[in-house]
């Protein structure tokens, strides 16, 4: 059963139990408060009846008449189906009021027993068609003889009363089941169209595989409107990740096919009579390629693993240590180029020390060779608040202000031509990023063209 005649079949059937519950309530109340109105009745005109019944005013022998007449009025339009009558002690209606006519009210021998006891009492007698009436009985003294005085009064209205109200308790809870069910399922499918749109959604991208569709849900932002919002967000998310994968194998396959390209033509070359010379080129071309290739491949994969958002190994790292060794290694690789720390503090971070080696490794081979020959690259380390600092400068070519927001890229290269030539993949920056966000930072740059560029590494402390 779809959720929407869920909710609208619970919010009916405990609306339903509310209202029938409660008019049981009111039932009981009313008939009580009912009842107890005949009840007060009845003893009110008992107790006026013994008043003007005075044994002393009574004439004895007991005449009938007279008592007949001292009986008070009854109110027939304040009390209506009121009934007095006398009995004596074998039962004999001595004296009836005139609203009985020819009837004789209803025998219930154990409240006349108990009123002939002595005591008064009211009970409720059957009088035939499904009629009932109250009656209360109390011993009368008249000089030498003692007379049940019994005082009724028909239950009909009370019944009538209550039969109406429980026909207007069921229509009422038949009405409001029939609201109920048309308005709460109106405000239930309202409130769960946007999942509607959702689902529609999700099914057109799994059919169509359209990551550019949106839920766009322009509702008020409660727990549903937040749901199509995040879903929204996923969508967008997926649908960014798709694409940079997409990118991804397309460039990665275009800078493949290039070193391919060059082996392959090579390789036919080898297959003809060549000189010495010529194939000792071709050779050395196959393994420059094949060496670029080797290298793109690799930092591929070191690529994919510092992206892939695992958790770098949290090990102790002397920064220090790592700038001092890197120094050493860029002289080995500097020719002219001078290599100087300016800076460099005690600092340690948790984090991945192969890792750090590499990121430092590849801004410090950027910078040899983007630096001619006789310019200076400095490295320094120092600690800016809560940050630790890693800056490599250089004097070298610099970086035109439109080419740097896409340095970090992956296989984004300024000059492609040089580039080739130099041998670089173009992924260097990228692994760099990748490495400085693993470690919880980022990496900066501020260049100018023809002067140098700072590349800095922020790592948190
Ligand atoms: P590559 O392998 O081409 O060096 P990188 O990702 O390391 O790839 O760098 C991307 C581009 O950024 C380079 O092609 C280069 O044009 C530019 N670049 C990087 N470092 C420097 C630098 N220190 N000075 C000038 N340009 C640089």
């Amino acid at each position: 059963m779809p959720i929407r005649w869920r909710l609208t079949l619970w919010f009916a059937l405990i609306l339903c139990a509310i209202l029938i519950l409660s008019g049981i309530v009111l039932h009981i109340l009313l008939q009580r408060y009912l009842s107890n109105q005949v009840d007060d009745n009845l003893r009110v005109i008992s107790a006026r009846i013994h008043g003007t019944l005075n044994p002393e005013e009574v004439p004895a022998p007991l005449d009938h008449e007279v008592i007949h007449s001292k009986l008070p009025p009854i109110n027939e339009f304040a009390s209506p189906g009121v009934y007095v009558q006398l009995l004596d002690r074998s039962g004999n209606v001595v004296v009836k009021s005139s609203s009985l006519g020819e009837q004789e009210l209803p025998v219930d021998p154990s409240l006349i027993s108990r009123g002939f006891a002595g005591n008064d009492a009211i009970g409720t007698v059957a009088a035939g068609d499904n009629a009932m009436v109250r009656v209360m009985v109390s011993p009368l003294y008249l000089r030498d003889q003692v007379l049940l005085l019994e005082v009724a009064q028909s239950l009909n209205h009370i019944d009538t009363t209550m039969r109406q109200l429980r026909w207007a308790t069921l229509s009422s809870v038949l009405l409001a089941l029939v609201l109920a069910a048309v308005s709460g399922g109106a405000v239930v499918r309202n409130a769960l169209s946007p999942v509607k749109q959702i689902t529609r959604t999700a099914r057109i991208i799994e059919t169509s595989s359209d990551l550019s569709r949106r839920v766009g849900y322009m509702g008020p932002l409660d727990e549903i409107g937040e749901l199509a919002a995040t879903i929204d967000q996923m969508i967008q998310h997926l649908d960014r990740a798709f694409k940079s994968q997409k990118n991804f194998v397309a460039d990665a396959s275009h800078e493949l096919r290039g070193p391919l390209t060059v082996i392959r033509g090579n390789l036919d070359l080898l297959k003809r009579k060549l000189s010495e010379d010529d194939r000792r080129e071709s050779l050395r071309a196959i393994e420059q390629e094949t060496m670029r290739m080797a290298k793109i491949v690799e930092d591929l994969l070191l690529l994919a693993e510092v992206e892939s958002g695992q958790v770098v190994t949290q090990e102790r790292v002397a920064l220090k240590e790592i700038v001092f060794t890197e120094r050493e290694r860029a002289r080995t690789l500097a020719g002219n180029r001078k290599i100087v720390i300016d800076q460099q503090q005690d600092l340690v971070i948790k984090g991945d020390a192969q890792r750090l080696k590499q990121l430092l490794g590849n801004l410090v081979d950027n910078a040899i060779k983007y630096t001619p020959e006789e310019g200076t690259i400095t490295l320094s380390l120092y600690q800016d608040g809560g940050w630790v600092r890693l800056d490599v400068a250089d004097t070298g070519v610099g970086i035109a202000p439109e080419h740097l927001p896409h340095i970090f890229d992956r296989f984004y290269r300024v000059d492609k031509a040089r580039s080739r030539v130099s041998g670089s993949t173009g992924l260097g920056l990228a692994i760099v990023k990748g490495v400085a966000e693993q470690h919880g930072g980022r990496v900066t740059v501020a260049s100018e063209s023809g002067r140098g560029s700072v590349f800095t590494v922020w790592l948190k402390l």
